[in-house]
């Protein structure tokens, strides 16, 4: 839990030697507080007081990661119970299943089939960011070679699944590389899963059946110097699942329980796709680090990856597009040239409209922060410097013959700079977007 300023000031020098830059230690302890200060700029204070200070500002939750560098994914790390809050940090971990007992024909399709399901939604790339392969046959040797054949063929952050340590070992020696997640270790195998995990160097999933065994076995594998620990403690029904994700929350958030500061995962293998969608829905809302199920059908997982979207985005910030010049339908050098700003919402609204006037056209998206085009003017974040600008990131002159630029009808009235500032001729559009179809049609003459 973070430390008062009173309680920093208790484990400083305080003989206000000023070497820190602040008159005196209470100051400095203050501003250590509020994060406006760094400990290092005391070069007096003790050791001790060091690892306090330190061990009390280490994150409610670890972050866990696994996969490698180009494929790597994170759970944890998050600091609040509510995104309004602040913010969520690492959008849940999506995760289908393998089983081994699958060979052949039938394992190649079945990766083809989780290798497919990656997808675009408003000018984001969305997917499953981990493959869990299980170990239903139960046979080390053949959990081994699925663990083989699917890190061979998918990129994805692998989930080793199996309680047992012989398989856990032959299947972790095949894609070590791949820095797997170990999922699980129990109490009666904890010892054997943290060697392996240790040799490995990847993180350890700790199962129990209740929030006492959870954490004495969490400190258990830590004890064992395995830092990176994921939670799964089942239950029988969704509604027990999520009372236990809610409890371990609340206290690895608010109670600062370090035993229980360590992401969650879960698993969701029985039912119809739609059903698992629903389930796994329900857990990424509250508070599943990672989600496994057995559905590959896009139809069940495209909810899921949308639910995750937006759950996870910033509400501090708006969802926006990359700013630059964007090509809509075959535009030539007599392309119409217009601009927008990269509120996604704005920009998709402009793309659809631009796309029905059947006229190949180049929209400019102009970096506003996310804003939309009239708030981005009334904050000064699109005016004819930003445009300018812009225009000759992009090298827009180099895509057309002509110097005409239309602009959005609401913003008239930055005409006249804008012209002084781009020597473009600028032609006024519609002030609605909707308008465009209209507009070019009558207006442009290619
Ligand atoms: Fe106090 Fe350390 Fe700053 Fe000196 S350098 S005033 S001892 S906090």
């Amino acid at each position: 839990m973070a430390l008062t300023g009173l309680e920093i000031f208790k484990l400083l020098p305080k003989t206000n030697c000023k070497k820190c830059g602040m008159p005196t230690c209470l100051a400095f302890a203050m501003a250590l507080a509020q994060k406006r200060a760094n400990l290092d700029s005391c070069p007096d204070v003790s050791e001790e007081a060091k690892q306090t200070l330190a061990a009390a500002a280490a994150p409610p939750m670890k972050l866990v990661k696994f996969g490698t560098a180009d494929a790597q994914v994170q759970a944890g790390q998050e600091t609040v119970l509510f995104r309004h809050d602040e913010k969520f940090y690492s959008p849940t971990v999506l995760a289908v299943t393998v089983s081994d007992k699958l060979a052949g024909a039938e394992l190649t399709r079945r990766i083809e089939q989780v290798n497919s399901l990656q997808f675009e939604r408003v000018g984001t790339h969305i997917g499953t960011g981990a493959v869990a392969i299980v170990n239903d046959s139960g046979s080390a040797d053949t959990f081994a070679a699925a663990a083989e054949a699917v890190g061979k063929a998918c990129t994805l952050a692998p989930i080793l699944v199996t309680d047992s340590p012989e398989a856990m070992s032959a299947a972790a020696a095949k894609v070590a590389d791949k820095c797997p997640l170990l999922a699980s270790a129990t109490a009666d195998t904890a010892e054997a899963m943290a060697r392996i995990a240790k040799e490995n160097n990847c993180p350890i999933v700790a199962k129990a059946e209740s929030l006492e065994e959870l954490s004495d076995l969490s400190e258990k594998i830590k004890a064992q110097g395995v830092e990176e620990i994921v939670l799964y403690l089942d239950a029988p029904s969704l509604k027990e699942k999520l009372y236990n994700l809610s409890r371990m929350r609340v206290l690895s958030l608010k109670k600062v329980f370090r035993p229980l500061g360590y992401p969650t995962i879960s698993f969701v293998a029985d039912g119809a796709a739609g059903n698992q969608a629903a389930a796994a829905i329900s857990l990424i809302c509250k508070y599943s680090g990672i989600v496994v199920f057995d559905t590959a059908e896009a139809h069940a997982l495209l909810p899921m990856l949308t639910a995750v979207m937006n759950i996870f985005s910033d509400p501090q910030k708006p969802v926006q597009v990359e700013p630059k010049v964007y090509a809509i339908g075959e535009p030539g050098s007599n392309a119409p040239v217009m601009f927008t700003t990269n509120f996604s919402l704005t920009y998709y609204t402009v793309e659809s409209d631009v796309e029905a006037s059947r006229i190949g056209s180049y929209i400019i998206v102009v970096d506003t922060e996310g804003t939309s085009v009239l708030t981005a003017y009334s904050g000064d974040k699109l005016n004819e410097k930003t445009v300018a600008n812009a225009i000759a990131k992009h090298n827009v002159e180099g895509l057309v013959k002509h110097k005409k630029l239309i602009i959005p009808g609401y913003v008239a009235v930055m005409s006249g700079k804008l012209e002084e500032a781009t020597g473009w001729e600028v032609m006024v559009g519609p002030r609605e977007s909707s308008m465009i179809p209209k507009y070019l049609q009558e207006v442009w003459k290619n």
